[in-house]
């Protein structure tokens, strides 16, 4: 079993960004006095199962009093079962690390830390309206492995505005040099209600040019995969051995459980997602209300999840299991598959079916293909 948990506080807001978070701390100490019951209340899901994982998302984990996190992890490892050395991931931003923060990870023990970079270029940072500089991103990575955290990834963006090859290549260069152990790497996507779509709108900024996005994500692919790294999901690359286990039980469609403002949850049945609105969660909570939603999932959804989830990765999905689905299913996937792979952009290797790098640039296109639209009555 997996566990999230969700930290919904930010010091500000990036300009690019549709997380669910708040700026203002006021309701922390009441926050996680209401995360914590609902942790205990959700311990029945996890019975029989033991941890594998624990991710502490946001948000920013790292923005809170560092022993709310030290000790809801502690009340989570007395009432859930743990496995044997489970990932323990804490989100962080650069000018959040300090040698105290993480000797208090350490202590509680967190054994991960994923640090939001995003660039090593000031200007861009600025643009993203980061709280941080390329230096303290330097220096806060410097730390985390001196501090002795041997897992650290960072979060790289590129397709941003003003973001020449060059400048994504220096991004690229310093990441590696850093000889971390995993990058994640995304392409700016534009949410409506952030900033960025406002300076859109308003002719401030302008969308940057598809063939420039391709360019970046080949060169991301051909330096990461130079420098030793593994391509294993579409924006994330990893040193041998390490893998993010976390994320990757929820592209192999395996359970999780959720917890906090707007955190989702999956049993393998039903879909289940909490009010993403922090005052009404913790009156919710503390009155024992409902606090979430919930869906029950048809074979439909479970095969359009499969597709959306299993072709992102570097296993891709596998002949036997779409073999052991409604034939329904098993035969529009054939059917529909053929001109991908006669494009390229779809390879069939050890009994699966495999994004190309080509098939990774078009992965929303030939998702929403050999995704099934049941047809209408
Ligand atoms: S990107 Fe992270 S730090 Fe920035 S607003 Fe979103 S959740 Fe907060």
């Amino acid at each position: 079993m997996r566990l999230y948990i969700h930290i919904p506080f930010c010091k500000r807001r990036c300009h690019y960004c549709d997380f669910y978070s708040c700026t203002a701390f006021t309701d922390a100490g009441e926050y996680f006095d209401a995360v914590r019951q609902e942790a205990l209340l959700r311990r029945s899901e996890a019975a029989g199962l033991p941890l594998g994982s624990i991710y502490f998302g946001g948000g920013t984990p790292s923005a809170v009093d560092s022993a709310h996190i030290a000790e809801l992890l502690a009340t989570v490892g007395r009432e859930y079962g743990l496995a044997d050395n489970p990932e323990i991931t804490v989100e962080a931003n650069p000018d959040d690390i300090t040698p105290q923060w993480l000797r208090t990870m350490r202590q509680a023990g967190v054994n991960r830390l994923s640090i939001g970079v995003q660039s090593f270029n000031d200007d861009e940072l600025q643009r993203l309206n980061r709280r941080h500089d390329a230096k303290q991103a330097r220096h806060s990575v410097k730390m985390a492995t001196d501090a002795g955290f041997d897992n650290c990834s960072i979060d790289l963006m590129y397709g941003l505005p003003h973001q020449d090859l060059h400048s994504w290549e220096y991004s690229i260069e310093q990441a590696i040099a850093l000889n971390i152990s995993h990058i994640s790497a995304y392409m700016l996507t534009w949410h409506p209600n952030t900033e960025f779509w406002r300076q859109l709108r308003n002719n401030m900024l302008s969308t940057p040019d598809d063939e420039l996005c391709i360019r970046q994500f080949r060169l991301l692919k051909r330096a990461l995969t130079a420098a030793g790294y593994l391509h294993y999901e579409i924006s994330n690359f990893a040193r041998p051995h390490r893998i993010a286990t976390h994320n990757t039980a929820y592209w192999r469609n395996e359970p999780y459980i959720g917890i906090g403002p707007s955190a989702h949850s999956y049993d393998g049945t039903t879909r289940r997602w909490n009010v993403a609105d922090m005052p009404r969660y913790i009156r919710q909570i503390n009155a024992r209300h409902k606090w979430w939603e919930s869906e029950t999932l048809t074979l439909t959804d479970k095969y359009n999840d499969l597709i959306i989830t299993s072709l992102r990765t570097m296993w891709g999905v596998s002949k036997l299991t779409l073999k052991n689905l409604n034939p329904r299913f098993s035969t529009h996937f054939s059917r529909t598959v053929e001109q991908f792979i006669a494009d390229g952009s779809i390879v069939v290797s050890n009994d699966s079916y495999i994004l190309s790098d080509n098939g990774m640039l078009l992965s929303d296109h030939i998702m929403e293909e050999l995704m099934f639209v049941p047809p209408e009555h």
